[in-house]
């Protein structure tokens, strides 16, 4: 729960919101976050460094994904993760034992990874100069989307087991990402999700979206999102 973006707003006696004073706080915490994510991109561009925002519901299978890419662009890529969850580190625990060096962020009671937070994990990574530095956010759709952490790129990770109507519900979060991985499309089979409806959705909130079917454990698509890494570093 945040104050920042809204789900923590604060109410008066009488159990009215306080709408004008949360817009005011939200506004200035919002524009000091914009300032640091600048100083967190221009210091990474300063050493060629690629981060990528990795946004999603939890479950969407962002970690299983980072571990196979982490695996795979061993000793191609060096790769550091910066991980965001409320609690525990079992996901930077997993990427470490795939392999890269990783950054457990634990947000508490917050709901978004900031570029503080960033900031302070990569003060703590060190990435290497021309590297990728993959960020894998608290899982939630709504408010890692109001949040600039200096990334280069935010990307949207959905999955079939979630309903092809959430470009629709979450109109924020799939208008911020430049490129869409659509998880774990093994299962299609079993469930009642129709890809192209959900790419349709897709595009009428952000026409010019790119969508990518992947499965992060049978290996589909996952050609095509090395491609895209590979594109993201050199661009
Ligand atoms: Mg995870």
């Amino acid at each position: 729960m945040c104050l920042t973006c809204g789900c923590g707003e604060p109410a008066d006696e009488t159990g009215v919101a306080v709408e004008t004073d949360t817009l005011l706080v939200e506004e200035r915490l919002l524009a000091k976050n914009d300032r640091l994510a600048e100083h967190v991109r221009a210091s990474l561009e300063a050493r060629d460094i690629t981060a990528l925002n990795l946004m999603s519901s939890p479950g969407s299978g962002k970690t299983s994904l980072l571990e196979r890419t982490v695996a795979e662009l061993r000793g191609r890529r060096t790769v550091c993760v910066v991980e965001g969850d409320q609690e525990t580190s079992f996901d930077a625990d997993r990427i470490r034992s795939a392999g890269a060096r990783a950054v457990q962020v634990n947000t508490g009671a917050g709901c978004h990874l900031d570029a503080h937070m960033v900031a302070h994990a990569l003060d703590e990574l060190a990435p290497a100069a021309q590297s990728l530095c993959l960020i894998e956010n608290v899982g939630n759709l709504v408010c890692p989307a109001l949040f600039d952490l200096g990334e280069r790129a935010k990307i949207v990770v959905a999955s079939v087991t979630e309903g092809d109507d959430k470009p629709l519900k979450y109109p924020h979060m799939f208008r911020a990402g430049t490129l869409i991985l659509l998880n774990k499309i093994d299962l299609c089979p079993y469930v009642s999700f129709d890809v192209g409806r959900f790419i349709e959705n897709a595009r009428s909130v952000r026409p010019d979206v790119t969508v990518l079917p992947l499965s992060a454990t049978r290996g589909d698509g996952l050609a095509d999102w090395y491609g895209f890494l590979q594109s993201a570093v050199a661009s």
